[in-house]
């Protein structure tokens, strides 16, 4: 008899679920690939094989799930627990700590590394260092070896990172790195190296890691067959989901840990691959079945999507039947509509903003909430307009992607002054706490923090030296805080403490010291969720939380509220009504991405991904003029704009069309072409 939690599945999913489910004498099952369109139920289904597994014996906390964000492993493990507590009772005990081993890639690499630090010889209190602290560490050592006097054409800190970070994520070469990705820099091979190599010094000197050396510590330790033996059986199973998306290093760490590929299932579109530009290889999936002895991976495709109504699904796959390259088959649904995808000409990015504020209060007239609604667009500095809109109307928004509440300064400080404490080696964050300091600046900070750092306890050294002129009690303050901070002992107290020292330091700086001193109380409750400093450091810099329309750090769970997100953000999500603005050449494919066949192919699987996240109702509106917000060669500048080339004429069956507002344009705003066509009819009336 088949388990009802098994019922609503189709075959094939239920097949996916139930592989390698109940060998005898309790056998690890093979490796499994599930490959699929959009909405198919790929991350359906692994919630579903992840509970099976538990309810057929497995123990939760052997179980390791990978996901694209914390946001999905928290709902992948609310979809487990729900069905567990179905099948096994409410207080199932086992359920209780279940999938203690779920996160990113990256989370999961670092809480490893944290736990295998004495034995892999990493300081334990290695501090994370986000994309912007890289960036200003690259920076640090660009200067030091001179790189930015001698050219100023020398490639920004943050293309000097990625560079790094493409070079590392796809085991390449600076030259390769260079060739594939940024053509433009060509010939500055050797000063590169040089800078990449004083960089990784830098980092060790300072027990520092960057995202990158997350994976790349990793994959090492798991080159170490103990290593690989020892974390590999630690887990029975290992899940990965939107597998398009991983690069070579995670590859590589799968089948280190799983040579065999026992218990190691990954879910996939291909067509959904849209992270290239961090060395992400649709190859990985494509290559998985192959790689494991002695037995290959079973494949199960999935063919029935369950998202989308059917005109939408008819468009989106419109859309992709147009690129070059593609293995999943298309999808049908059984979700009858008669309402086909509109696409709306607006006249600007204002018209644009008005007319979705419009819907979207439209839509929840007619009781569909703000949450079961999203706006979606190609890049963050898109929304600008519409966040104003919104805002006028009172329409509370979170928007994911883009902008996080850490990256604004005050939050970036008092974290400085935490990251600090527990890794007083860690350069970026000490330059940015001294300089707090009334008239220290970046030499008087940089002679400091030599000073200290070959001390084995660089906080207590700090009293031995003379308080740097201009900073009088400020200096001992901040001295006295560092040193009670040292053992991290009070937690959330040491946050509250580094807090109270820093808001004198606001209210010199800035002019709204008030809104910013909020933010530092949320953060504070935020701190008072993770059991310690070292935890909270790690995780908030992994995974921040995303920005709300008051700045408010997370939004009220019980307050009803509209996503924003870039495409990037939203994958693996669905919303009742979907929204993409600026679906105009230009802004999708972006100017940025049109250098090359690969990149092109890139952007038209952003919008597929974007348009398969509609369930009922789904609106483009392309506005005849945008801003380019900087992006292109001229800088800010207004540009006319034609419909995405991703959306060809013979594709506009598809699609309902219509302009707004509707009343007719005045005269002065009528393009050329309708005047053309109200002539040729005034003519063609004449002689009826
Ligand atoms: P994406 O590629 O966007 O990540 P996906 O393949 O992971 O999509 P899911 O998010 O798992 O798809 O599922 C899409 C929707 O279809 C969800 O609302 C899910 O509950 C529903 N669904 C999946 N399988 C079934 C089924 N057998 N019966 C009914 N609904 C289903
Ligand atoms: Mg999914």
């Amino acid at each position: 008899m088949t388990a009802a939690y098994l019922e609503k599945l189709n075959e094939r999913q239920r097949e996916a679920v139930e592989h390698g489910v109940g060998l005898a004498g309790g056998k690890i099952g093979g490796p499994l690939l599930i490959i699929a369109g959009a909405g198919s139920g790929k991350t359906n289904t692994l919630a579903h094989r992840v509970a099976h597994l538990i309810v057929n014996g497995a123990d939760p906390r052997r179980i390791l799930l990978m996901t694209f964000s914390r946001r999905a492993s928290a709902e992948m493990a609310r979809r487990v627990q729900r069905i567990c507590k179905k099948v096994m009772g409410e207080n199932s005990a086992v359920m209780t700590d279940a999938l203690s081993w779920s996160g990113t890639f990256h989370g999961i690499g670092a809480r490893l590394l944290r736990m295998y630090s004495e034995q892999i010889g990493l300081n334990t209190d290695f501090t994370i260092h986000d994309r912007e602290d890289s960036a200003d560490l690259m920076n640090l050592v660009r200067h030091e070896l001179g790189l930015s006097k001698t050219d100023s054409r020398f490639p920004t800190k943050g293309t000097c990172l990625a560079i790094y970070s493409r070079a590392v994520n796809a085991e390449c070469s600076i030259n390769d790195a260079l060739k594939t990705a940024f053509p433009w820099v060509a010939g500055w091979e050797e000063q590169l190296k040089s800078l990449f190599s004083g960089y990784v010094e830098a980092k060790l000197a300072q027990n520092v890691l960057d995202y990158d050396d997350l994976l790349l510590y990793w994959s090492q330790m798991a080159s170490v067959p103990e290593f690989a033996h020892e974390i590999g059986s630690r887990f029975d199973h290992i899940l990965v989901d939107e597998y398009q998306d991983t690069n070579r290093l995670q590859a590589s760490i799968l089948s280190a840990l799983k040579p065999e590929g026992r218990g190691l299932t990954v879910v996939g579109d291909d067509a959904q691959s849209i992270y290239s530009f961090r060395a992400a290889t649709v190859r990985n999936i494509l290559d998985f079945p192959k790689q494991f002895s002695p037995e290959p991976a079973d494949i199960i495709t999935l063919d029935q999507n369950y998202r989308s109504t059917q005109p939408i699904l008819a468009a989106a796959n419109g859309v992709i039947d147009l690129a070059r390259e593609r293995f999943t088959k298309n999808l049908w649904t059984e979700r009858k509509s008669e309402q086909r995808p509109l696409l709306v000409t607006v006249k600007d990015e204002k018209d644009q903003a008005a007319y979705i504020v419009e819907q979207v209060l439209a839509n929840r007239e007619v009781g569909i909430t703000l949450k079961n609604q999203a706006v979606l667009f190609r890049s963050s500095n898109h929304s600008g307009t519409l966040e104003v809109e919104l805002t006028r109307h009172n329409i509370p928004f979170v928007k994911f992607g883009g902008l996080k509440f850490l990256d604004s300064a005050h939050v970036k400080d008092l974290l400085a002054v935490l990251r600090f404490a527990q890794n007083p080696r860690d350069r970026v964050a000490g330059f940015r706490l001294l300089q707090m300091l009334p008239g220290v600046g970046s030499q008087t900070a940089g002679k400091i923090l030599d000073a200290i750092v070959n001390d084995p306890e660089p906080l207590l050294s700090l009293q031995e030296i003379p308080p740097p002129s201009k900073t009088g009690e400020q200096w001992m303050g901040l001295v006295s805080l560092l040193v009670g901070l040292r053992r991290a002992a009070e937690w959330p107290g040491d946050i509250a403490a580094a807090r109270i020292w820093y808001e004198p330091y606001l209210d010199r700086i800035h002019e709204d010291p008030e809104t910013r001193k909020a933010d530092l109380l949320q953060l504070e409750q935020i701190a008072a969720g993770y059991p310690n400093r070292e935890r909270f450091l790690t995780e908030l810099t992994l995974d921040p939380p995303d920005a709300t329309s008051d700045q408010a750090g997370v939004p009220l769970l019980d307050e009803d509220y509209l996503i924003l997100s870039t495409i990037h953000s939203a994958k693996g999500q669905e919303w009742r009504s979907v929204f993409m603005l600026n679906v105009v050449d230009g802004c999708i494919p972006s100017d940025l991405g049109v250098g090359s066949t690969a990149e092109l192919e890139e952007e038209r699987r952003l919008l597929y991904v974007g348009m398969t996240r509609a369930r009922d109702q789904l609106t483009l509106t392309t506005p005849q003029r945008f801003f380019t917000h900087g992006q292109n060669a001229q800088g800010d500048r207004h540009v006319y704009a034609s419909r995405t080339r991703f959306i060809p004429v013979t594709l506009l069956q598809f699609f309902e069309t219509a302009s707004w507002p509707k009343v007719a344009a005045t005269a002065s705003e009528r393009s050329t072409h309708q005047i053309r066509m109200d002539v040729a009819a005034r003519m063609r009336s004449m002689w009826k």
